[in-house]
């Protein structure tokens, strides 16, 4: 089973994805994380993704879709072992057309294909109030709103007591530029899978927990329709 959540920086992909794939026995592939692992690994190419992500630009689509593939690859590989992952939850990714149609390759590549590509459509005043006070640990990722999720202490992390700190992209400058990136770049691929028949939309602007339900239940639907 292989399911992308789509949607607008702050509709909630992270939050959802964490919890769908445990649940779901499927391999998060949060690009955006995987981007910031490698700039905390202070590596010459985590140096230069440093100044893309800070920017709030898009990493390049090669290396983007690279980094995909090899992670698709060591999947299929865990379950020939009789490894446990059922598919793939792709979160963040695709971003671009080129990206889409990469995976659409990539997975074929493998006899894959998607399941369903889900939208979580939330408005945009609610999208930039919830990046502008988003907090994020440093450490464990838990992620806190200054107003609706406050930190107990501040600035420290209630799950592992690490830092709790403002990402340099959910400042206001970077903010406007992602949303712009994803109306110009990623939102044109709604159509893309709609027209394969595999896009369903469900309304974000909810309780993390009604989110959720519903998502389950259309990944169970389309999972054995
Ligand atoms: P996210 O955590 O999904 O908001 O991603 C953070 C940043 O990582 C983005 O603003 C981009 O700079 C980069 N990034 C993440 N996923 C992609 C992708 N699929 N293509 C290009 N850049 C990406």
């Amino acid at each position: 089973m292989f399911v992308i959540l789509m949607g607008a920086q702050g509709s909630g992909k992270g939050t959802q994805a964490a919890l769908l794939g445990p649940e779901l026995g499927l391999m998060k592939i949060a690009t955006g994380d995987l981007f910031r692992a490698e700039i905390a690994s202070g590596s010459d190419l985590g140096n230069q993704l440093r100044t893309v992500l800070d920017r709030g630009d898009l990493v390049q689509d090669d290396l983007t879709n690279a980094i995909v593939r090899a992670k698709i690859s060591a999947l299929v590989d865990e379950r020939a072992a009789g490894g446990e992952p059922a598919g793939a939850l792709f979160d963040g990714f695709p971003r671009t057309a080129n990206q889409a149609v990469s995976l659409d390759g990539i997975l074929a590549d493998f006899d894959e294909s998607l399941t369903v590509v889900i939208e979580i459509d939330v408005p945009r005043d609610v999208l930039v109030d919830r990046l502008s006070k988003r907090r994020v640990c440093v450490s464990c990722g838990t992620v806190f709103h200054t107003e609706s999720n406050p930190t107990l202490v501040d600035g420290v992390c209630d799950r592992c007591g690490s830092m709790v700190i403002q990402r340099d992209d959910d400042k206001p400058e970077p903010i406007a530029r992602r949303l712009a990136l994803y109306d110009a770049q990623t939102a044109p691929l709604l159509a893309y899978y709609r027209d394969k028949g595999i896009l369903v939309s469900v309304d974000g602007n909810r309780s993390v927990d009604l989110v959720h339900d519903e998502l389950m239940t259309v990944i169970r639907e389309r999972a054995t329709s």
